[in-house]
């Protein structure tokens, strides 16, 4: 008997949910581990508040003697609630989380110890740089590399260490993180949007992006987990038959959730009250064992920080519960995967929703500005937002007929499409005083504060409008948020600056009023725009012909996609913008093209080993078995065993097929990642992999699973679909 697996079932037998208290209300727990800003008002001087405050707000400076003040406020406040160290805590290109703890604790001369904190340590520190993914940037002769307080995102408890977000950049001063593009991409779109929104309103002062994520996965209970190699190593199954049940009946979505799920969310969100992370809702999703929990939308910067905290605490709390969360897009086949909408908006310091459409004309002239650029912005640099969201993982997902298609669109509803197609007629020129008026009253006046029809959405679009935001839907489960964030805020930021020029031009040398000038160029951007938008049925055979037909990129592979990140029209758009240099762009592409290889590679390697270690043998195991049984039939009955034989005789020979498949599949495919391995440069070696090794995983796979159906299921040793999936 393969004992392992069947140890592992024997120990999911036995589970009963774990018990979870919450005696507290949530709201009076909500930010209680967060130095946010009744703590800072505790502990800091007024001077060191308003300093902080004024960071924040305007991107001030914060002076070296007022961040030992802030420091030590920081410090009581932290031992306080029990920390005994503090880390900085960044997001470098790993995709995971970064900390290295240090105690407060310093001994003095005279032997005594005492807890400090300084400002220098706030502010600064220097981890050697060389062991993250770096693209060539870092010289091997200077491998330090350092991480700076970013005072936008407050600093919190996790446990007993004080975390403080920061930025991690290379010595020679170039971003090795998520963190920094994101920051510079959201001041951009700050002075653009800003720009913008005052030619409605004098008193806006700062517009900040906002994002709602809405994170999916998947729970398999942690023995199971450790069962398979493929799930331990590569967070997927690499082979595996479909269940006799899979979610054809649709009963687990929005179904009651299982006393194991429920408690171990309930606990996810106590520690997300503590860290102050908003969330809100929870529920089961399609797949069976596959879940949602979405926050509370909140400015970017913070969403992302606490997007990615969020992951560490669920691996964390789901270890309690006994549970592996599966954050991959496609941990099972043939059930959905998982992905992570990226509800995005724009705010005013006024508290407008500029993408919400509002009571007044004026108001939603506002709006139809904002919504026509991001359409305009999206339509121009669609490729490079879908090089946004591409990984290994998200290949898997994006056009599998349950997710978006790899072709970016936008889907806007019918109204507003009636609504832009009003505008496309607006005279060229200044308009007269009868068809402002009509415009007014009744194209622009008449879109509702809420839009009715965006409520029965298009869940085939990548980039879907939905009453008063946009829901980018293509951003893969296991991705940080910072990337898609950071191309789209960079993309609607160069809109608007060009947007602005325009107007002023208009206004300055053709003398128009500023709304003549506004609908004019808005015109010619819905004309240029159109391409982008579609409300028909993205999944469809069809809109691929037509993407194609309208020019639109449908890279359905990573290193495919990648490239449109070093573009010129990339390059100078991050440039411009003083988001990244042409060397960090550059060494970005580099870390993600191989970190495609080194996944494959690793998937490929898992596979190999399961295949030819785990499932070849048991196959030989089997049909041994079946081979004494025709043998002794044979015995008993002499030259008429067939008449009794023929079946096994059949599987033995079946069985005998698959394995030759199985063995000659991973020999080949070795034989390519060989050649593969030789190539040097980054691209082409992505390509091989892609286009010469991933295609044996379906090959073997396919025979594996094949051999899962013929043998006793006693004897096979790999956990099966229907206990991963199905065990609450
Ligand atoms: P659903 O898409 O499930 O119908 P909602 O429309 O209420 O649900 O919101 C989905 C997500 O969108 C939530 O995470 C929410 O916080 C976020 N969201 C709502 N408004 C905004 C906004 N103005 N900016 C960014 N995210 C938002
Ligand atoms: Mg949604």
């Amino acid at each position: 008997m393969s004992t392992l697996r069947f140890h592992a079932l024997k120990k999911t037998f036995d589970r009963v949910p774990v018990p979870v208290i919450e005696s507290e209300r949530r709201s009076e727990i909500f930010g209680r581990n967060v130095f946010n800003r009744t703590a800072m008002r505790q502990y800091l001087t007024k001077d060191s508040f308003k300093s902080v405050m004024d960071a924040i707000e305007t991107g001030a400076k914060i002076e070296r003697h007022i961040a030992d003040h802030i420091s030590t406020g920081m410090k009581e406040w932290a031992i306080s609630k029990g920390a005994t160290h503090y880390t900085h805590w960044f997001q470098p290109l790993t995709g995971a989380t970064a900390e290295k703890h240090d105690a407060f604790f310093e001994t003095m001369e005279d032997g005594h110890a005492i807890e400090k904190f300084g400002g220098g340590q706030l502010v600064q520190q220097e981890p050697d740089a060389s062991s993250f993914p770096n693209g060539g940037i870092r010289n091997t002769f200077e491998a330090r590399g350092y991480t700076a307080w970013d005072p936008t995102s407050p600093a919190f408890i996790y446990g007993t260490t004080l975390c403080i977000p920061t930025v991690f950049v290379s010595y020679t001063g170039e971003a090795l993180d998520y963190k920094t593009p994101l920051l510079k991409a959201l001041l951009a779109i700050d002075n653009a949007a800003t720009d913008i929104a005052k030619y409605f309103d004098k008193n806006v002062t700062k517009v900040s992006a906002t994002l709602g994520w809405e994170q999916e996965y998947f729970l398999v209970d942690s023995a199971l987990a450790l069962s398979r190699p493929d799930i331990s190593l590569a967070g997927r199954t690499l082979l595996g038959h479909s269940p006799a049940k899979g979610q054809q009946l649709d009963d687990h979505y929005f179904g009651s959730i299982p006393a194991r799920v429920l408690n171990f969310i309930r606990h996810l969100e106590t520690e997300c009250m503590l860290l102050g992370i908003p969330v809100k809702t929870r529920h089961n999703e399609v797949a069976p064992n596959q879940f949602e929990l979405a926050p509370i939308f909140e400015e970017t910067n913070l969403a992302v920080d606490h997007n990615s905290l969020l992951m560490d605490l669920m691996h964390k709390i789901a270890d309690k519960h006994n549970f592996k969360v599966l954050f991959h897009e496609k941990p099972f086949a043939n059930v959905n995967g998982s992905g992570k909408h990226n509800n995005w908006s724009l705010a005013t310091n006024t508290g407008v929703n500029l993408l919400s459409p509002g009571s007044t004309p004026m108001k939603n002239l506002q709006f139809l500005t904002f919504f026509i650029n991001t359409l305009k912005a999206v339509n121009d640099h669609e490729e490079l937002l879908r090089a946004s969201i591409a990984s290994a993982s998200n290949d898997h997902r994006l056009g599998a007929n349950e997710a978006p298609p790899a072709i970016i669109s936008a889907f806007i509803g019918s109204q507003l499409t009636d609504v832009l197609d009003e505008l496309e007629k607006v005279t060229n020129g200044k308009l007269s005083p009868q068809e402002k008026t009509d415009l007014k009253l009744n194209v622009v006046g008449k879109i509702p504060e809420i839009l009715l029809d965006n409520t029965d959405r298009n869940r085939t679009s990548a980039f879907a409008f939905t009453g008063n935001k946009f829901e980018f839907r293509a951003v893969g489960s296991t991705a940080n948020c910072a990337n898609p964030m950071t191309v789209l805020n960079a993309i609607v930021a160069k809109q608007l600056i060009d947007f602005k020029v325009k107007v002023d031009e208009l206004i300055k040398s053709k003398k128009m009023k500023k709304d003549d000038a506004i609908f004019n160029v808005l015109r010619e951007y819905i004309k240029d725009s159109k391409r982008i938008r579609f409300e028909g049925d993205g999944y469809g055979e069809a809109w691929e012909k037509e993407a194609e037909r309208r020019g639109l990129s449908n890279h359905k592979t990573t290193p495919e996609a990648l490239k449109a990140k070093i573009s010129k029209k990339s390059i100078d758009l991050f440039e411009e913008l003083g988001i990244m240099s042409k060397v960090e762009t550059e060494a970005r592409y580099e870390i993600e093209m191989d970190e495609y290889t080194m996944r494959i590679q690793i998937e490929a390697r898992i596979l190999g080993d399961i295949a030819r270690n785990h499932v070849i043998p048991t196959a030989i195991q089997y049909q041994n078995i079946l081979i004494e049984n025709v043998q002794g039939l044979k015995n008993i009955y002499g030259t008429d065993f067939k008449k009794y034989a023929t079946e096994q005789m059949h599987l033995i020979e079946q069985i005998s097929e698959h394995l030759a498949k199985i063995n000659k599949g991973i020999t080949d495919m070795i034989e390519e990642r060989k050649k593969g391995n030789k190539i040097e440069d980054a691209e082409k070696r992505a390509l091989a992999y892609c286009h010469e090794v991933k295609p044996y995983f379906q090959i073997i796979r396919y025979h594996c699973d094949k051999l899962e159906l013929l043998v006793d299921d006693e004897l096979w040793p790999l956990t099966k679909y229907r206990e991963l999936l199905f065990t609450k």
